[in-house]
């Protein structure tokens, strides 16, 4: 192993299609592995305990929080959000890229902390298809899609902080693009153990043989 694990940071208004996109491409980047938040939010219809989220009280949160076991945390629309930070940690030790779908507080807390995260947006082609996609999602209630749609101009304007955008109009090439980007942070010479890489590379053979 010779290369540093990283983290991949997506963000885009709710319903733009973070999740879908993701779920995409994790077959074609085996080293690739899901950061699952913990939230207070209530579980959708299907959702996981352990597997979309870690469903916890708001006191169990608040404990997480003064214990400094999430690396970032935010309020979204009246729930709270958060990273363990084990779990990320302990992957970028051992050379994985972590993503994590965060929303746009979070990532300025990444970013702060981890400069070399790779902050990536995602957006729908326009608000009238965020909204048909809240709706078609179905798993919302109207008045927290009616949140969420509002929300969205806010997010849209913190566009500016992220490193690439990726429109999600048709499913693949937004996927494709997701891929593409992290393929090419894959092959970012910083991210190289220079040191191991090139005695590796050498095969035990010193500089002057
Ligand atoms: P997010 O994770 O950003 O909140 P989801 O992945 O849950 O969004 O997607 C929201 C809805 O939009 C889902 O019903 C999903 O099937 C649909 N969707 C996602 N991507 C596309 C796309 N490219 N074209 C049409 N519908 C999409
Ligand atoms: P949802 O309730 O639709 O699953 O998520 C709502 C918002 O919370 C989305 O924008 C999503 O990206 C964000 N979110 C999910 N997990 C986290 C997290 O761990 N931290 C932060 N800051 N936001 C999160």
């Amino acid at each position: 192993m010779h290369a540093e694990g990283f983290l991949v940071v997506l963000s885009g208004p709710s319903g733009a299609g973070k999740n879908t996109v993701m779920n995409a491409i994790f077959s074609s980047i085996p080293n690739l592995v899901y950061s699952v938040s913990v939230t207070t939010r209530a579980p959708r219809d299907g959702e996981r305990e352990g597997i979309d989220y870690f469903f916890r009280t708001p006191e169990d949160f608040s404990q997480m929080v003064e214990r400094g076991e999430l690396i970032e945390w935010a309020q979204f629309c009246g729930n709270y959000y958060g990273t363990p930070r084990f779990f990320v940690e302990d992957m970028i030790s051992q050379g994985k890229i972590v993503i994590m779908d965060i929303e746009t507080l979070g990532a300025a807390q990444i970013r702060k902390k981890m400069p070399e995260a790779v902050l990536v947006f995602l957006l729908p082609p326009s608000w009238n298809d965020l909204k048909h996609r809240l709706l078609s999602r179905a798993q919302d209630s109207q008045e927290v899609i009616a949140e969420r749609l509002e929300k969205s101009f806010e997010e849209i304007n913190k566009m500016a902080e992220y490193d690439y955008f990726i429109i999600n109009d048709d499913l693949e090439n937004a996927a494709e693009q997701l891929r593409t980007i992290i393929k090419a942070e894959m092959s970012r010479v910083s991210r190289i153990k220079l040191d191991e890489f090139r005695t590796l590379w050498q095969g035990g053979k010193s500089d002057n043989e």
